[in-house]
């Protein structure tokens, strides 16, 4: 069975880097029907944060990456890891060294003298001392010091590290506390880790990890490192292009579907599909898909996939999601009057919005509270000429058989009668129904309103 995890650190919101990452790591379980594990890589106390922690696990609960079991927490498992480290010393792959600071700055000040290499080659390793009294020391591993390490990864193929330029690294501080490497590999074991997808900053870590995995025989997770992603300009991403975080694209609007998509694209492709279904992604993905080079953000395609994605939604889960939104963005929420109207408008509100802000700018008509305030561009279009056609318009209207087409004939025939072109009267429709100079088309708005709202809006505006 596959197994994946997500390692986040805690120590800030998920970005977008880190929200790819899950995503990938996922794609690749749940396609598979095997477990997505969530880690909190929470060592380094003096950086990670439970705020830190709350705020990935909400960005991973908004791109519904929802994961198997509980959350682990690394700190939590320092004994565990300690035990391992205690382990290869008895078993005589690694040892205690008792070298001081001073010691190894000695050393490595004199092999630059001697233009030697500056790693550090520990004393102790070959002098099994047990104890040395009042001495602190640390425990290192027994890295191997001929031949070379090869890293068989899934994206960069194979990487060779010659061992001659991997050092004695600490697996266990004088303190007792076990170093990050060594609880990366403990834990990726012990939850039974099967495919490691993680940022390509990760792949020098990897051969100081396999010396880990060697020493305690265990198997080598099959591991996918992926290039970071950069700006549109091919720099590295940073908070000079815009948002970093996953939660500020929430709060810009983007349906989770939508970033799920584009999310998916950077930096794995299948052929040339751009627009797919989770359901189709999770057929889909696959290692081998993955670039070798850094895919580049690109807002228009994100809001060109999100406004596809709108548009194919469900109506319901769409306005679920729109009231998500404006909780997350601490607007108030429709009440069920709006709600109702809101799923009834839903069909036309959704072709053509990229974001949500961009729907509920369609949706003012739907919102807005009577009287209406014009805005600037729909006031103009409502100058005495317009509020005397609306005027004459409405009782007919009054009539009017309350369909698409009956509303069609009624207006059709009213200016053809006064030689009129319905252009001219849809800018003042427009602006007495929604207040707006922009809105579905006007048809639709009456269809939503019904008869008795419509012909409210009409005779305020026309007065
Ligand atoms: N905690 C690491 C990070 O946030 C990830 C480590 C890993 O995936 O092995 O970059």
């Amino acid at each position: 069975q596959v197994v994946t995890r997500f390692a986040p650190s805690p120590t800030g919101f998920l970005h977008i880097g880190g929200a790819r990452t899950a995503l990938f790591n996922w794609l690749f379980a749940r396609g598979r029907g095997g477990k997505f594990l969530l880690r909190i890589e929470d060592t380094d106390r003096e950086r990670s944060s439970p705020e830190a922690t709350d705020a990935i696990l909400q960005g991973l609960a908004w791109l519904g990456l929802d994961h198997d079991g509980d959350v682990t927490s690394q700190f939590e498992g320092a004994e565990r890891h300690a035990q391992v480290a205690k382990q290869l010393l008895s078993e005589g792959k690694a040892y205690k060294c008792f070298a001081s600071q001073d010691e190894i700055a000695a050393f490595r000040e004199q092999a630059r003298s001697e233009g030697k290499s500056t790693l550090y080659r520990s004393p102790w390793r070959d002098v099994a001392v047990e104890s040395h009294p009042d001495e602190p020391y640390v425990i290192r591993i027994k890295a191997p010091q001929d031949g070379t390490t090869v890293i068989r990864d899934q994206v960069q193929g194979d990487v060779t590290i010659r061992n001659d330029q991997l050092d004695d690294m600490i697996l266990l501080r004088s303190d007792g506390t076990p170093v990050y490497m060594l609880a990366v590999v403990v834990d990726d074991h012990d939850m039974g880790v099967t495919h490691v997808i993680r940022g390509d900053d990760h792949l020098n870590n990897a051969a100081r990890q396999m010396m880990i995995y060697q020493a305690m025989g265990w198997d080598v997770p099959v591991w996918a490192h992926i290039p970071l992603i950069h700006g549109a300009d091919g720099k590295k991403l940073s908070k000079r292009h815009g948002a970093l975080g996953a939660e500020e694209y929430q709060k810009m609007g983007y349906p989770a579907a939508g970033m799920r998509n584009y999310l998916a694209r950077l930096g794995w492709s299948h052929g040339d599909d751009e627009f797919f279904s989770d359901a189709q992604a999770l057929e889909w993905f696959d290692l081998d898909g993955i670039g070798k080079s850094p895919a580049r953000f690109d807002t228009k395609k994100l809001e060109n996939l999100s406004g596809q994605h709108i548009a194919v939604s469900d109506d319901a889960a769409l306005l679920q999601e729109l009231q998500d939104f404006l909780s997350a963005t601490g607007e108030d929420c429709l009440g069920s009057k709006k709600s109702a109207l809101m799923s009834t408008a839903m069909y036309c509100l959704k072709e053509r919005a990229k974001t949500f802000p961009e729907l509920l700018e369609k949706a003012t008509f739907v919102i807005a509270d009577r009287p209406l305030i014009p805005d600037q561009k729909a006031a103009k279009n409502l100058d005495a000429v317009s509020r005397c056609i609306l005027k004459e318009l409405t009782p007919q209207l009054q009539n009017a058989s309350w369909s698409r087409d009956g509303l069609e004939a009624v207006t059709g025939t009213f200016a053809e009668a006064k030689e009129i072109k319905f252009g001219k009267m849809a800018g003042p429709l427009r602006a007495a129904l929604a207040g707006r100079a922009v809105t579905p088309s006007v048809f639709d708005m009456m269809l939503v309103l019904g008869r008795e709202e419509t012909l409210a809006r009409l005779n305020e505006a026309a007065d």
